[in-house]
């Protein structure tokens, strides 16, 4: 292995630099960190992005950015609460950065196309040969999104390892757009979510991931109000007033993080908003 976590929780190898903040001093409480949270930047390099988390001004975190060449920057220890998630819920927990690790990864994002040029929302323009038409997991439409580089993923997916080695406590790998759906795009489909979690995670984890692999038989609503819709995210239609807390359902499926479940009536919801550890 070329990284190791020291003593201070800190990662140690090749191009690893240390952009430590003096903001972010609390602990992870016990039991954690449980959770690997992936985002992308939205920023315009791995550098800069990094040294605008570790400014002390600014409200947002993360513990780690992993560059396009394979650069890595370290801004929280990983024993240490960032604040890259907020406002957070996904199966039946809210506030995930109470509990998780967060990584950046140095990306653009969203791109637009104008002609024959895409551009992000800072104004740079990529080649095409660096974008990806797709449809977002929590979207109906396609739309252009930057890629992520060969080199990036690789290494992206040897750091996690390590951390899950080292915090046995991690039992599940979520994208930032599962945990605040509707708010946030990122990691976006430019980036292999499932694939990696079930890679990383491995099946040695299962007894730890109980009910992320298997599809449980039923669950409870958990928020106030949950809208019921005629397919697998935001966009659809909703077929029924809203769930209520309580309420009991049968899970008959799982696609990109949302279930269809039968009650008086057949729909699809939100998975986060499910307890099925009853
Ligand atoms: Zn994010």
């Amino acid at each position: 292995m070329n990284y190791t976590i020291d003593d201070n929780h800190l990662l140690q190898g090749e191009n690893v630099v240390h952009l430590l903040t003096s903001k972010n001093n609390l602990e992870f409480p016990p039991n954690s960190p449980d959770s690997l949270i992936i985002h992308y930047t939205a920023g315009s390099g791995a550098e800069s992005s990094a040294k605008y988390l570790q400014d002390k001004n600014v409200k947002a975190s993360a513990h780690i950015v992993i560059g396009r060449e394979g650069e890595i920057f370290q801004i929280v220890p990983f024993n240490k609460i960032a604040w890259h998630a907020g406002k957070s819920y996904y199966g039946g927990r809210p506030g995930f950065n109470n509990f998780s690790i967060g990584i950046e990864l140095d990306n653009a994002g969203i791109l637009t196309k104008t002609g024959n040029e895409y551009q992000s929302w800072f104004g740079r323009k990529y080649p095409q040969s660096e974008v990806m038409e797709a449809i977002h997991r929590n979207e109906t439409a396609p739309r252009f999104w930057h890629t992520y580089t060969e080199k990036q993923l690789k290494l992206n997916m040897e750091i996690a390892s390590v951390i899950i080695a080292a915090y046995p406590k991690i039992f599940e790998i979520l994208g930032h757009e599962e945990i605040s759906p509707g708010r946030k795009q990122d990691p976006g489909p430019a980036f292999p979510l499932d694939k990696f979690r079930r890679t990383v995670l491995g099946d040695d984890r299962d007894d730890l991931a109980a009910g992320v692999h298997e599809l449980p038989e039923s669950g409870l609503i958990v928020p106030s109000k949950l809208n019921i819709r005629s397919g697998a995210g935001i966009a659809f239609d909703k077929v029924a007033k809203p769930l209520t807390s309580g309420h009991e359902v049968q899970i008959l499926e799982e696609v990109n993080g949302w279930y269809r479940v039968k009650t008086e009536i057949e729909g699809w919801v939100s998975k986060g908003h499910v307890n099925t550890h009853t």
